[in-house]
């Protein structure tokens, strides 16, 4: 049984190597809190908010996160639990919000294995052969080919073998271009953040002929039938990212006659009571299923890491070294294997926690349970 005594909320600002620009709009900083959950016996456990500063690519932001963990749920929070699972059961009277939702109950499977003494990706009954994931690597919207080829190229030396470039149908030519050359077409996933609603036939039918693995989320997120017909037509894979807030989302696709490769956030979904009805489902129907990312933390990452440890993921995900986003993380950074891949974190609970001295510097809003 636990009993929560805290609820604790840390701003944290790191700037990122480089900016990053999606058909959303450009980030220089990756601006969050982290949640500490704290157990009546002083155990912690953490996550972070993984919603953007603006709506662009999700309808919560950090701040509607605050607002719904302060008032929402840390009020639910005050009773003992007899199970982890219970946390998501107790908010589920709060609507929508999913990533201020997976934001608690993310922590709270943290604590709960560390109260079992085992991973959290043991808690979430995932077997523990699968030490390493491949990693991922998501490029900036470029339209500079030379720049593109050039950074790519400079990836591949460091190691990484797959790679998700950002695309949008006024700034596609360098992606079109890159198709012409020798690069393997086939490594490479590409993310249109529903920047194709609206754009012509012959603008997706050249997108189609780049030979690339995956054309993830072309058209509006609430936009089934129009995915369920580009599906028919086009002859690269389709995947599924915003559309996505649920399993219910998946069921709908199936019903129409779609079968997408999902892109599994847990923090969209709510965090991993949902995801591990996703990935049930995912395995039942034959689905696709990869494992996305929101430029996370060392906090976050190690989430996500757990989580794609299930052999569930097929499909090469969003996850890369910690380096690659931040001069410097919060946590013990992400390293890149030699084969490409980065370690899952097997500690007790998440397997990280945030650095202590950026703890002791760093005022936190507490919000006290029971
Ligand atoms: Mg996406």
């Amino acid at each position: 049984m636990i009993r929560l005594a805290s609820l604790r909320l840390y701003p944290v600002t790191l700037d990122l190597v480089a900016p990053f620009r999606s058909a959303e709009g450009i980030q220089q900083a990756k601006r969050t809190y982290l949640l500490e959950l704290l157990s009546d016996e002083g155990t912690s456990g953490w996550s972070e908010i993984s919603a953007q500063n603006d709506p662009s690519y999700w309808p919560e932001t950090v701040t509607t996160c605050l607002e719904i963990i302060e008032h929402h749920l840390a009020p639910l929070l005050a009773r003992n639990f007899s199970s982890h699972v219970e946390i998501a059961t107790r908010m589920a009277t709060v609507k929508g919000n999913q990533m201020a939702r997976a934001s608690v109950e993310m922590a709270f499977f943290d604590l709960w294995a560390q109260h079992e003494g085992v991973s959290l990706s043991e808690l979430l009954g995932i077997p523990t052969s699968r030490t390493h994931v491949p990693a991922g690597v998501t490029l900036s919207l470029s339209t500079d080919i030379e720049a593109l080829v050039g950074e790519l190229t400079d990836l591949r030396r460091q190691g990484y073998r797959f790679f998700k470039a950002k695309v949008a149908p006024d700034a596609d030519s360098a992606i079109l271009e890159l198709a012409s050359t020798s690069f393997p077409m086939e490594h490479l996933v590409l993310d249109a953040n529903e920047s194709y609603a609206g754009a012509s036939g012959t603008q997706l039918d050249r997108i189609d002929a780049t030979g690339a693995a995956l054309i993830e989320q072309p058209l509006l997120e609430r936009d089934f039938v129009g995915h369920v017909e580009l599906a028919k037509r086009l002859t690269t894979p389709i995947g599924l990212d915003e559309t996505i807030s649920g399993v219910d989302d998946i069921i709908t696709a199936l019903r129409l006659g779609m079968a997408p490769t999902i892109n599994l956030k847990p923090s969209r979904v709510g965090g991993y009571v949902e995801s591990l009805k996703i990935i049930d489902r995912c395995q039942h129907e034959g689905l696709h299923l990869r494992i996305g990312g929101m430029l996370e933390t060392g906090i976050g990452r190690a989430h996500n890491l757990a989580l794609a440890s299930h052999p569930a993921f097929d499909r090469v995900g969003d996850l890369a070294a910690s380096d690659h986003y931040f001069a410097r993380d919060i946590t013990e950074p992400f390293v890149l294997s030699d084969d490409g891949s980065i370690e899952c974190p097997r500690g007790l609970g998440l397997g990280r926690t945030p650095d202590p001295n950026w703890l002791l510097d760093t005022p936190f809003l507490e919000l006290h349970i029971n």
